[in-house]
């Protein structure tokens, strides 16, 4: 299998990243902040997340943010919706897609949403008839895909279990989340030949958060399967400032980075994309983890 000689990138900066910040972002703050990641070449823009404002008061203005961004030529909005109630609101704002989520470890379901894999599945089903009737294209977050923070190991026939229930539901791609950084490039490639001949129809995206510093080891192992979309973090945005440990997905403009530099096109301008990253630290109050930002542009090849 070659390397893909393009890749799409799906920002989760403005949904992943920012529902783990407590000081509320005001609503217009958040469109600039979309307008200005659709502006540096991102097409795939995961915007909101359409939850109950008490589980996630961030994310309490989902239906002002959709309302008031401008739909440009090409730009695909995605939300992630946790029910169906989710999904009518994600619909009625117009989403261009939507995501669902499971986790392939019973405890993590449990403390995420209250309720059992089989329980999310069966919520899934309804979202699912709701996208449906819509015509709106949905795919299934599978979370701690790669370990579970009370579980461990998560075997990899749980993982294809739910995987060939959500394609069984209608979804038209499978994002495999690496929750809480725990993942290795082995096991990565692993799970990607087993998924591969599970659901050899479906594609696929990875989803890393880089906790332990090994998400763009886990990219490089996903891109030599032939993985040719990731989501990222503008700046590595997430976590929990509170929470010792936690870390945001991959910083997207290190994504990008190394992609451009093995030849691997984004469509994204890098430069352009670090200014967001630097903007998204005012943003938020304080520095992110990023690194690319932190090299210097003087670091970009052909600058002076
Ligand atoms: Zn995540």
């Amino acid at each position: 299998m070659s390397i893909p000689a393009r890749v799409t990138i799906n920002e989760v900066g403005p949904r992943d990243g920012l529902q783990n910040e407590d000081g509320f972002v005001e609503t217009g703050k958040k469109v600039e902040f979309i307008e200005r990641l659709a502006g540096t070449g991102l097409r795939r823009i995961e915007a909101v997340s359409f939850v109950h404002p008490k589980a996630i008061p961030q994310m309490r203005d989902a239906s002002a943010v959709m309302a008031a961004l401008p739909r440009p030529e090409g730009a695909t909005y995605l939300a992630l919706v946790p029910n169906e109630v989710g999904a009518r609101n994600a619909i009625a704002a117009n989403t261009h897609e939507i995501g669902t989520v499971v986790s392939a470890s019973e405890s993590h379901n449990r403390s995420n949403v209250q309720r059992s894999v089989a329980e999310s599945l069966n919520g899934i089903a309804g979202v699912a008839q709701l996208a449906a009737a819509a015509g709106t294209p949905w795919q299934g977050y599978i979370s701690t895909a790669f370990g579970c923070p009370y579980e461990g190991d998560v075997p990899s026939a749980k993982v294809v279990e739910i995987a060939r229930a959500l394609v069984a539901l209608g979804a038209t791609a499978i994002s495999l989340g690496d929750t809480i950084g725990a993942a290795n490039p082995r096991q990565v490639s692993t799970l990607i030949r087993i998924l591969r001949t599970a659901i050899p129809d479906t594609p696929l995206r990875l989803h890393f958060h880089d906790t332990r510093g090994t998400a763009l080891a886990n990219v490089l192992a996903a891109l030599e399967e032939g993985i040719d979309s990731f989501d990222g973090s503008v700046g590595g945005l997430g976590g929990c400032p509170y929470a010792p440990g936690a870390a945001g997905n991959v910083a997207t403009e290190d994504l990008v980075y190394m992609l451009h530099e093995m030849g691997v096109e984004t469509g994204i301008d890098l430069q352009a994309l670090v200014g967001v990253a630097r903007w998204a630290e005012q943003l938020v109050g304080r520095p992110l983890p990023g690194r690319v930002k932190q090299a210097g542009d003087s670091l970009f090849r052909g600058a002076a």
